[in-house]
């Protein structure tokens, strides 16, 4: 990972991107300019990845693995290249990537694939204070099948998990330590190096939620360690439905298939079944062929800018955003107060506006924020809140965007009849 102290004098805050590379960021919307402020839900797709798309359809599109015809050839040869590129993006081994439909799919197949078959009674799983849903719903499902118990490690109040909280939750008890490695609602990044290390000392597993780390900073998972770790790719320029697990070799021989059914097997007779060597072994049925093929093209758009570029960019345009949050005294902004530990992501509320309306009232401006719990309600209670509103940016966003929100912010306060700020 790298060290945001190093963020370069040469962050730029103006534009990273060409913003004609994304068709969709010309529309307006409520008569303004769109300015898409909700990247962490979902990115905006270049023209690259929507073509790649339709190419594939056009030119290419056959079942992948099965056919010995040219079309199903050529198909399998883009499939499998595209397999290659993230595992070179990710720092893994080909063998080691296992595409999904997104993050809740990849955690998912640990929790049944490992967790159904290695817990029991007595186990504890360690999750954190600040999960997503997707990095703690599974892990409740699991602990009511198998009987083990579910810890969380808590956050200190600037946003940080309390990793001298650590060795209490980390017994020799613990199976499975599963943590983001930024927060999607404080962007909060963690020092996910340190936790792999002391789980690995009492012999835990090690489950780490990328999806809002790998669109935005340079992840190696090789060099990181974790046992596994996923991300989605919609998150990060590519196409909905296209998720990635990356897994140890040892743990994913070792466990059995999440799905049954066509391409993960080796033999099927009517009494038994043996399975495909790995990754195939966990990606049963015709896969997302189109999207995966058109995911790689999305990588390579990132690859182009360079992800620590990226991280920089994200970084200024968060210190910018937090500071001129500061202007508005109604405004309280949560997570960590320096980009040392966080980026790209701004939650907040309003002293008198619920985060609902101001996302409302925002979108009469033609800009788009997200309210509401953001899928962390266990965060939302330790916040005391029930919603905030949040805004994320990626590398089509820039300081003028910010500039937008404030000014949004102003004319929620005042349409509302809060009169207090300098409006
Ligand atoms: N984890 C985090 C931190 C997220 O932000 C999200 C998406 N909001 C997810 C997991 C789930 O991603 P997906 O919906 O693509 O499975």
């Amino acid at each position: 990972m790298i060290n945001p102290a190093s963020a370069g004098p040469k962050a730029t805050v103006g534009r990273l991107v060409d913003r004609n590379d994304f068709p969709i960021l010309s529309r307006t919307i409520n008569n303004h300019p769109l300015v898409y402020l909700d990247s962490a839900a979902t990115t905006q797709k270049p023209t690259a990845v929507i073509d790649a798309i339709a190419n594939y359809y056009r030119t290419t599109n056959a079942n992948v693995h099965r056919g010995l015809h040219r079309l199903a050839e050529e198909a399998t040869t883009a499939y499998e290249a595209s397999r290659r590129t993230v595992a070179r993006f990710i720092g893994t081994n080909d063998d080691q990537v296992i595409f999904t439909r997104n993050t809740t799919e990849a955690i998912n197949l640990v929790a049944y694939a490992y967790g159904r078959e290695q817990l029991k009674p007595g186990d504890e799983i360690l999750f954190t204070e600040m999960e997503h849903h997707s990095n703690l719903v599974p892990w409740l499902i699991l602990s009511k099948r198998t009987g083990a118990t579910c810890r969380a490690l808590p956050i200190d109040d600037s946003g940080n998990l309390r990793l001298d909280d650590l060795g209490k939750h980390l017994t020799a008890r613990t199976k499975i330590v599963a943590v983001t490695h930024k927060s999607n609602v404080l962007g909060t990044l963690n020092d996910i190096q340190t936790i792999i290390q002391r789980a690995k000392e009492v012999g835990a597993v090690t489950v780490i939620d990328g999806a809002q780390a790998v669109p935005h900073l340079p992840v190696h998972c090789n060099d990181l360690g974790a046992d596994f770790y996923a991300f989605s790719g919609h998150k990060m320029l590519g196409p909905t439905g296209v998720g990635v697990l990356v897994g140890k070799r040892d743990l994913l021989c070792e466990m059995e298939p999440f799905l049954g059914g066509g391409e993960m097997i080796r033999e099927v007779t009517l009494t038994h079944a043996t399975w495909n060597d790995l990754p195939w072994k966990f990606e049963a049925g015709t896969p997302n062929i189109a999207d995966v093929i058109a995911f790689a093209t999305a990588i390579a758009y990132l690859q182009q800018i360079g992800m620590e570029t990226i991280y920089r960019h994200e970084c200024e345009l968060t210190a910018y955003a937090l500071e001129r949050l500061t202007e508005m005294p109604s405004i309280t902004v949560f997570g960590p107060r320096s980009v040392d530990q966080r980026s790209g992501v701004v939650s907040f509320v309003d002293r008198d506006v619920h985060p609902h309306d101001l996302s409302q009232l925002l979108d009469q401006k033609g800009i788009a924020i997200r309210a509401g719990h953001h899928c962390a309600q266990p965060l939302m209670r330790r916040l005391g809140q029930v919603a905030t509103a949040r805004a994320s940016f990626y590398i089509y966003n820039e300081k003028q965007d910010v500039d937008a929100l404030i000014d949004g912010l102003r004319y929620a306060r005042s349409y509302l009849g809060f009169r207090d700020e300098a409006c």
